[in-house]
């Protein structure tokens, strides 16, 4: 241990790498964690914390026109970006400090710039500082990306919306997974013209299909363009033409005779032709289109780190790399992509390695939740995976809720069970409705308790929820 400076140093300061190396320290390991942006990573400071705190806010529009139906006298008020944003701002900072105090509280050193590997367990800092230690784990997450076309640059990523001075008028979001989906919601609650394209026939893909259908058609029917099968072809900067023409007018044709340079910046207005034959100008464009590691010139390879297709760290059920002294969790080993699945994996390495606990991560019947509007909360085997792994019963309830039916809205919820019709387990919980995000962490423990139908049918339902019929759907809508 006396040989090496650390016993563990941690590259990688998001949710995963600080709860590593704050449980770690608090085994009594010396601990040091380097970061090279904000403390909180992409979850606290460009992820899940700000997202959710858009969707808070571009809720209120709906929850406007619903007090009024409810009798309240509201009239209709406007959205000041700007002053949330600086609120959001404000809470963001509060955050990086809370995870810099607990870091500090449980004295891991903290190095505020990047590191990289210099050997297998050697670590070589920004201002060129070399340090060693027993264990190393790497943290590093992932970050948005580009598809790879001329002017992609004019888009947006999802880390560059928290940062918009102005909220565009209208938008084009490219992608059908979470993130284009979720921010698809929020920007229209905001108040600004969406436009979505995805290339495929439905958006969430690997989602269970019938909850995919309904959630698409409730992004339309409150007023989001999405167009299926389809992709940009071409973009260029707007012109000084196209800057000035109202949305509704920005359908005309583009200058083609006489293209724009390449130039422009994330968040400009771009003029898009897309597969289906559409032609115009969006305030900006957003590139909703994916993830990837963040492997590159960290000096991993050279370490004798295995890199997967996709720029992954690989690692076994531990989170070890090919070198018994590197480990690595979250993102940058693109298994489960979630948060709560980062910090699992940094808790069993802590047992792993200083608590003398060989804990392989579960990542078996994990829920998680799509912040869209209405809300989607899944856990486990859609139908479509099911039905291919075994005969299943399907019982599926869709309705109109009675808060938004009362203030005269036309919002379905869906709720649904995949069970094996041998062992009656619930091999797939799927809801779709306000709030599901929650009902499915709920319902969640049950399914991975190895709940039964008939476990389901014998709780009592709570009247009058949404989430009763979960409870008291009697026979199946059809077998597989
Ligand atoms: P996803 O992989 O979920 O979605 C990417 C989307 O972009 C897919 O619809 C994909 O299409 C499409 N796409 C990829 N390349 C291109 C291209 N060249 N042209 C057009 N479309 C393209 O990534 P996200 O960025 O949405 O999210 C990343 C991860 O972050 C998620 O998988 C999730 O794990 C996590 N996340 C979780 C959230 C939550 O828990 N609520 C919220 C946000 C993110 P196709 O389907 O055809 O491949």
């Amino acid at each position: 241990m006396a040989d090496f400076d650390y016993d563990l140093f941690v590259i990688g300061g998001g949710s995963g790498g600080v709860r590593a190396a704050r449980v770690a320290a608090a085994t009594g390991a010396k601990v040091a964690l380097a970061e090279d942006s904000r403390l909180g990573g992409t979850c606290v400071i460009r992820g899940c914390v700000p997202k959710k705190l858009m969707v808070f806010a571009s809720e209120y529009r709906e929850m406007f026109a619903d007090a009024r139906a409810y009798g309240w006298d509201l009239g209709d008020g406007a959205f000041d970006w700007p002053r949330f944003s600086g609120q959001l701002n404000t809470e963001l900072d509060r955050l990086e400090g809370v995870y810099r105090g607990l870091l500090e509280g449980s004295k891991v050193e903290i190095f505020d710039q990047r590191a990289k590997l210099s050997g297998t367990h050697e670590v070589t800092l920004a201002d060129g500082r070399t340090t060693s230690a027993k264990h190393i784990l790497i943290a590093t997450g992932g970050h948005p990306v580009r598809p790879e076309m001329p002017n992609a640059h004019l888009g947006m990523v999802s880390d560059d919306i928290f940062h918009m001075e102005k909220l565009p008028r209208s938008i084009l979001i490219v992608g059908g997974g979470y993130i284009a989906c979720e921010f698809a919601c929020i920007l229209h609650g905001l108040g600004v013209e969406v436009t979505q394209f995805y290339r495929g026939a439905q958006i969430l893909r690997g989602f269970d299909g019938e909850a995919r259908g309904l959630i698409a058609d409730q992004m339309q029917e409150r007023g989001i363009d999405l167009h299926l099968g389809t992709n940009i072809v071409e973009m260029t900067p707007a012109g000084s033409d196209h800057v000035s023409v109202p949305v509704e007018e920005g359908m005309g044709p583009p200058a083609t005779e006489t293209p724009a340079p390449p130039e422009g910046r994330p968040g400009d207005p771009v003029w898009v032709k897309a597969s289906n034959g559409m032609e115009r100008v969006f305030d900006a464009v957003l590139f909703a289109t994916g993830r990837a590691p963040n492997t590159r010139d960290m000096g991993l390879e050279e370490a004798g780190v295995k890199i997967g297709r996709r720029g992954e760290i690989v690692v076994d059920d531990f989170s070890q790399t090919a070198v018994p002294s590197i480990y690595a969790i979250g993102d940058v080993t693109n298994r489960v992509n979630l948060t709560p699945v980062a910090i699992r994996e940094g808790m069993a390495f802590v047992e792993t390695v200083f608590k003398g606990n060989p804990t392989p991560v579960d990542h078996d019947l994990i829920p998680s939740a799509v912040f869209t509007q209405p809300e989607f909360g899944t856990i486990g085997l859609s139908e479509e995976e099911a039905r291919d792994q075994e005969p299943v019963e399907i019982y599926c309830t869709s309705f109109r809720p009675m808060q938004s039916a009362f203030a005269g809205r036309p919002d379905r919820v869906l709720m649904k069970l995949v069970v094996s019709k041998e062992t009656r387990r619930v091999l797939g919980c799927h809801i779709v409705a306000p709030n599901a995000g929650e009902m499915i962490q709920l319902a969640g423990i049950a399914v991975k308790m190895g709940a039964t139908k008939e476990d389901f049918d014998r709780t009592v339902a709570v009247h009058p929820t949404m989430a009763e019929e979960l409870v008291t759907m009697k026979s199946p809508v059809r077998t597989a």
